[in-house]
């Protein structure tokens, strides 16, 4: 059962009407969210995904967040739940009513793992790339794009998401029409080469990753190379693993690529799982 906290600290029901039709993050998706994993009541990676939705909320001059209300919205989920050992905890944060006084609407809602992600996680994915549309230079020259964001319009990543099942795979990795790889609808693309691993920067006009940070940290300290840097889509045929990070899919392995089967990456994917779990 989903467990649903305001920001003062109330649980509410989360089958029942609260949101006003009038709320901007409703009637155009103008707001933001992060969604962080909870395993055994510890949020994984809370500063560095506090620290996103505050840099989103500045991308789209809104309020800043307060620390306070987030973290006492997500004691409440976390106090309420009676679900499993794992928690999806969405914090949204809206521009609020139209025409109102510009506070925004903000919430926690903790959620189950779906036995999607939880079947993409233990055997893989086949992945697509799609063009988005977008050179590698737009991020920086047109912000307003917000790209680099993580809004609550994601109704092109889920458009992604259902060209990729027409196409017969369940995931899909952006491009650019200049070349380079961006990353996955929800989810950063790393690439690994050898005993080096590799994601594109976020200047390129992506999120910058959570799960991926805390999966280069651990690999650095063990002895591997990281390198955020560009990665042309020309190279991805030459990796000898491709994998999708986020909170809630962890690191989960590419074993297709636009219909062709990838080298097997299976002992790479238990090495990146245990190098990603020892940071907790
Ligand atoms: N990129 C996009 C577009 C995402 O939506 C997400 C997560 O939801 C990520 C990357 C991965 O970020 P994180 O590892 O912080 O969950």
């Amino acid at each position: 059962m989903p467990v649903l906290a305001l920001l003062d600290g109330t649980i509410a029901d989360p089958t029942q009407p609260l949101i006003r039709v009038d709320d901007l993050g409703l009637m155009r998706g103008d707001g933001i969210f992060e969604t962080v994993l909870v395993v055994d009541g510890k949020p994984r990676e809370l500063g560095p995904h506090f620290d996103r939705l505050v840099r989103s909320a500045a991308m789209l001059d809104m309020p800043e967040p307060s620390r306070a209300d987030f973290d006492r919205a997500t004691q409440a989920v976390l106090d309420n739940w009676t679900g499993g050992s794992e928690i999806a905890l969405k914090w949204v944060y809206t521009r609020g009513i139209e025409g109102g006084d510009g506070t925004p609407t903000g919430f926690a809602l903790g959620l189950e793992i779906s036995e999607t992600v939880q079947r993409q996680r233990a055997t893989g994915i086949a992945a697509i790339t799609l063009d988005r549309g977008f050179d590698s230079d737009v991020a920086q020259r047109a912000p307003w794009l917000l790209l680099g964001a993580k809004t609550l319009s994601y109704a092109v990543n889920m458009a992604a998401l259902r060209e990729a099942a027409r196409r017969g795979a369940e995931e899909v990795i952006f491009t650019t029409p200049d070349g380079f790889v961006l990353e996955g609808p929800t989810s950063t693309l790393i690439a690994v080469y050898g005993k080096t691993l590799r994601t594109p920067p976020a200047t390129i006009g992506i999120l910058p990753g959570t799960t991926q940070a805390a999966l280069f940290r651990a690999a650095e300290r063990e002895g591997w190379s990281v390198k955020t840097e560009p990665v042309r889509v020309s190279e991805l045929a030459e990796a000898d693993g491709l994998f999708f990070a986020s909170s809630v899919r962890k690191i989960t392995r590419l074993h297709t690529l636009d219909g062709t089967a990838l080298p097997d990456s299976t002992a790479v994917h238990s090495e990146l799982t245990r190098l990603y779990d020892s940071e907790y």
